[in-house]
């Protein structure tokens, strides 16, 4: 595409004019909220955040970017703590204001869902969905996606169906299984790489209004007990289960399990009595949980505002105790030095891996598939002096992890995954090496990439090369 720069006043106005929805630029009123992320560290100035309202709102804005040369990031719920939504001076497409709907039909079991999450519980049905309900569609969507429901259907792109695309050429296309099939296997773990997705299509599984949830507090000593109690039922967890674990401060370090059985209540305390067993100092059994209010069981936990700094961790065998012991040594000695550090932890993600390594690896874009445990280790903190020695202490941690636990892979079906881990937890995804990532899918995914953006407009998440033209 040929750029033609004009003075940015006169081709703002001419945004302006043509735009359904707003622009605005540092300054404005709606700028701060524009700009807003769910961690303030992740927080740059654009120069201009357009709110569109429909697909041609958004083929406006990617016009003007590539008109004035200016770097384009999307923002679907602002969530990722890669800084991969914001950009410094650029344009941010901002979808959280306006495309922000969900319509159900309930005849087909589809979801057709904008920028941020609803589901179709009305008519019964759920599909695949983060587990904190403030995080966005979009970036989870697009880069894997794990839920409570992941254990019985797999992952997020396992359950979309079709996207709407605005590429970089200001096209705006369908990508679903018989229209531009490449791109609609690239969108499936391939990110924010091809276009601003303004809809996505779900499939919806019928959901029983409630579900059953064990709470359960332990104390530190329980850590080991604990650990090897959950890796034996991991081994064995039905579809219908799911688990986090994770050690919680300020104060004296806490180990909490959230325990969810998509069930009736007698079965999901029979299901979790293991877990009881080990003597929580504090339980609470939410007994016929609706399930509407399951994924935002852990919204308070998770607040917007101050920094933090995140590592992901994918476990490839089973979680040593030594490992996490002496990640919560490393976290004690950062806390003596510097109360202000106070606020850290580590929190895994047990949600069982049958549905999703039964997808094979080339199957979709997402190379990630394997059967272990999702995790993160994380330091939230507000002196943004302490940027830099938070994230180097925070990898540090990570580095323990995985240096003493096991690194024996059990492959499903799915074959051997690859890269970082799951690559929605990856700090450095803005500018991290897509081919290690991406692993035996990336070739695939360079000519995915010639054919829909040739010119690597977008490049702020695992940014892939366009393929060599023939
Ligand atoms: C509190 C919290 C809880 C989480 N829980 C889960 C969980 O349960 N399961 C899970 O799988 N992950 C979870 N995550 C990780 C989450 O998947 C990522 O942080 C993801 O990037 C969030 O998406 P977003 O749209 O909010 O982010 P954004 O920061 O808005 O976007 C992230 C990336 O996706 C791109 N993007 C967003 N929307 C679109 C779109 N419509 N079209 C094209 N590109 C787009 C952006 O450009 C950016 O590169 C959680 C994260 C947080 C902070």
């Amino acid at each position: 595409m040929a750029f033609s720069a004009q003075q940015p006043s006169t081709a703002l106005t001419k945004l302006k004019e043509t735009l359904s929805g707003e622009v605005v630029c540092p300054g404005d009123e709606g700028y701060d909220y524009g700009i807003a992320r769910w961690s303030d560290n992740c927080v740059k100035q654009a120069g201009y955040v357009v709110f569109p309202k429909n697909n041609e709102d958004v083929v406006q804005a990617v016009r003007f970017a590539r008109d004035q040369s200016l770097e384009l990031a999307i923002y679907g719920g602002g969530h990722s703590y890669s800084g991969s939504s914001s950009t410094q001076g650029g344009v941010v497409i901002h979808l959280g204001k306006y495309i922000n709907y969900a319509r159900c039909d309930p005849e087909k079991r589809l979801l057709y869902v904008g920028g941020v999450e609803k589901v179709g519980m009305e008519h019964g049905l759920a599909t695949v969905a983060g587990n904190v309900n403030h995080t966005g569609v979009g970036g989870l969507a697009l880069g894997g996606g794990y839920g409570w429901l992941t254990g019985r259907y797999g992952m997020t792109v396992d359950n979309t169906v079709q996207y709407t695309v605005v590429l970089a050429s200001g096209e705006v296309v369908t990508a679903n299984e018989t229209e531009n099939p490449d791109l609609f296997w690239g969108c499936r773990g391939g990110g924010s790489n091809f276009g601003v997705v303004t809809e996505f299509v779900f499939k919806a599984h019928p959901q029983r209004p409630t579900v059953f949830v064990a709470h359960l507090l332990y104390t530190i000593d329980k850590l080991e007990c604990l650990l090897n109690t959950i890796e034996d039922w991991y081994e064995t967890a039905g579809p219908d289960e799911g688990l986090h674990w994770g050690c919680m401060r300020p104060g004296t370090p806490t180990l909490l399990v959230i325990y969810v059985y998509n069930g009736d209540t007698a079965e999901g305390r029979k299901a979790a009595k293991k877990l009881y067993d080990v003597g929580p100092v504090v339980e609470k059994a939410m007994e016929d949980l609706p399930y509407v209010k399951l994924n935002a069981l852990q919204n308070e936990a998770s607040a917007h505002g101050g920094r933090k700094y995140i590592k992901g961790l994918t476990t490839r065998s089973r979680t040593s105790v030594e490992a996490i012991q002496a990640v919560l040594q490393a976290q004690d000695e950062v806390i003596r030095s510097n109360p202000a550090l106070v606020h850290c932890g580590v929190i895994f993600d047990y949600s069982p891996k049958q549905a999703v390594v039964a997808v094979p690896l080339e199957a979709t874009a997402y190379a990630g598939r394997g059967t272990g445990a999702e995790g993160i280790i994380f330091q939230f903190f507000t002196d943004p002096t302490l940027d830099d020695s938070v994230q180097s202490q925070v990898r540090a941690w990570a580095q323990i992890v995985s240096e003493k636990t096991p690194v024996a892979f059990k492959a499903g079906k799915g074959g051997e995954s690859y890269g970082v881990g799951y690559t929605n937890f990856d700090p450095d995804a803005a500018g991290s090496d897509a081919a290690r990532v991406f692993g035996p899918n990336y070739k695939r995914l360079r000519e995915v990439k010639r054919k829909y953006d040739p010119e690597n407009v977008w490049n702020r998440w695992y940014p892939i090369e366009p393929a060599e033209s023939v």
